[in-house]
């Protein structure tokens, strides 16, 4: 067992460590796991939701805490700890406790009055035992906490391995569902870098919910499946803004600023390229210049910072790269960049717009972890929706119009998991809405009564009278052939023919009907 040290990004400064598991231990705290589990399961959801309930009011209690050490470990503004992140869960955990055990209530169905006329089919959902939870350092709370709360209400055991970068939010993870009353066992913290984050998928875990990037999620998606087991990949992104010409612009401009910035852009579905309509071209870019130059760059700490550091002078470095190739090739940077805060040893980047932007530079095709806004003036919004839609991601993307019709006919036409009209991103936190995307964007959801579905083993149980046996049982003969014959023309058939179909096969039918209330051969 080793150690991991904690590193504030704004001052470099250790703020803790924690133990870090061997990956050869990982299958051990599994199996242990695996122990606690059918206990949790045992519960009825109705209960389990009142252990979530529970840990939604200590949240509330905590959360000054909370937003403190995301903000200290991850960077993100204080503001931006509390409304992007800690605020939302404790939103989460009472939609989770509240709805949960009506999604996970068995669910008949109805049979119809053709064939299967008699039996009665439920749809049991039912826990997969322990499942996987391996997050990104970005959003290093609201993620995984998330992605555990349906977990657990879905009566699943969890291990949750955080990025290395952010592990004092896991471990705070675990403590939030224990200190509710969760027993202790069930929520288990592996610690460690990639190798851990291999050895979890190669575990006997029934399900891996991994968010990260792209190329890890191609292998632990590949893994799961030599394994014959599922994964939610929640992946990269390179969303699309729209800006319309009858788009409401200081509307615009303020969303579309907050979507690109916020999280020091370091967010999957930050907006990445913009698309504005040639006859607001100019209005719009020189109010997204003054919004982005507005914006204060500093102490996370302190509340009115709006953008803090980068996490790691590497994903600096990376966006600086991107923007330097797109003003190599011509793209002119209205204002932003790399900023030296003296005393600070964190890499920072003021927010950065770019115009003559074209379409084939590498900022509008690769994921840009920054603070930067690649605009690009279009002809129209046909243009627009080409462009858009001519990218390898499919996260989400946004409309900004006055016209709601149309907002929603184009969001139709966008090929993402999500699509915002007159917003953008904002779903994340609110745990009701189906999360996920397309693409090389990923695979399966999060969040919703979808997320739950894919904690859960779809069960059908269906139950048959004792005493009467299926017509397709044995024997075969001719009595029975004329018998679904007519069957089919008086199931299915028009009115005409179901008189003919009567006179040829009504005995056979009445015969077929007696054998099968009959029982026995
Ligand atoms: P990474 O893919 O580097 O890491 C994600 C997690 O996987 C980390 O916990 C990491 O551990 C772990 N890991 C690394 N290698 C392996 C492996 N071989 N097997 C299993 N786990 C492994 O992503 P980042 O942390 O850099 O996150 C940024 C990426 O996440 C961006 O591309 C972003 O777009 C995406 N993202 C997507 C979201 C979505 O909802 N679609 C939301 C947020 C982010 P360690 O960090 O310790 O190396």
């Amino acid at each position: 067992m080793g150690s991991l040290e904690s590193l504030n990004p704004a001052t470099g400064e250790p703020i803790g460590t924690v133990e870090t598991i061997e990956p050869a231990a990982v299958q051990a705290a599994v199996d242990e796991i695996a122990e606690v589990q059918p206990f949790w399961a045992e519960l009825a959801p109705a209960d389990r939701g009142r252990y979530l309930e529970r840990a939604a009011e200590i949240l509330a209690g905590d959360v000054e805490e909370v937003a403190r050490l995301l903000s200290s470990e991850q960077g993100k503004p204080i503001t931006e700890a509390y409304t992007m992140e800690v605020v939302p869960t404790v939103d989460g955990l009472r939609w989770v406790a509240a709805e949960g055990p009506g999604i996970l209530a068995d669910r008949p169905v109805k049979m119809g009055g053709g064939l299967f006329t008699g039996k009665r089919v439920a749809h049991r959902l039912e826990p997969l035992g322990v499942v996987a939870i391996i997050a990104p350092w970005n959003y290093p709370w609201s993620i995984p906490f998330g992605e555990t709360a349906i977990a657990l209400m879905a009566g699943n055991g969890v291990v949750l391995k955080p990025s290395e970068l952010t592990p004092l939010l896991g471990e705070r993870i675990r403590v939030a569902f224990e200190k509710a009353g969760v027993p202790e066992g069930l929520v288990r913290v592996a610690q460690g870098g990639g190798e851990v984050g291999r050895a979890v998928v190669e575990s006997s875990v029934r399900k891996v919910f991994f968010t990260g990037s792209v190329a890890t999620g191609y292998a632990v998606g590949a893994a799961c499946a030599e394994r014959m087991k599922g994964a939610v990949l929640e992946l990269g992104g390179k969303d699309p803004a729209i800006v319309c010409a009858d788009a409401e612009l200081d509307n615009a401009v303020a969303g579309i600023a907050w979507a690109g910035f916020a999280n020091a852009g370091q967010t999957c579905s930050g907006i990445e390229r913009v698309y504005v309509v040639a006859d607001v071209a100019e209005p719009f870019l020189a109010g997204i210049r003054a919004a982005a130059e507005r914006l204060a760059v500093g102490d996370p700490g302190s509340w009115d910072t709006e953008v803090g550091p980068m996490i790691s002078e590497a994903q600096a470095a990376i966006v600086t790269e991107l923007v330097d190739d797109a003003v190599a090739a011509g793209a002119e940077r209205l204002c932003g960049g790399p900023v030296d805060r003296p005393g600070s040893p964190g890499s920072w980047i003021a927010p950065t717009v770019l115009a003559g932007v074209t379409h084939e530079m590498r900022i509008m095709r690769e994921e840009v972890f920054g603070p930067v806004l690649p605009v690009v003036v279009v002809e129209d919004e046909e243009e627009a929706l080409a462009l858009a839609n001519d990218s390898e991601f499919g996260l989400g993307a946004s409309v900004w119009t006055r016209d709601r019709h149309k907002g929603e006919r184009m969001a139709r036409r966008l090929g993402s998991g999500m699509v915002w009209i007159n917003d953008h991103a904002y779903t994340h936190a609110a745990i009701q809405t189906a999360w996920g995307g397309t693409g090389d964007s990923g695979l399966g959801r999060s969040h919703s009564r979808f997320g739950f579905y894919e904690c859960c083993e779809v069960k059908t149980v269906s139950w048959s009278s004792p005493r009467a046996r299926d017509f397709w049982w044995y024997p075969y003969d001719e009595t029975l052939g004329r018998a679904v014959r007519a069957a089919t023309g008086l199931l299915y058939g028009g009115a005409g023919p179901r008189i003919k179909v009567l006179r040829e096969g009504g005995g056979s039918l009445l015969r077929t009907g007696a054998r099968t209330l009959r029982g026995g051969r």
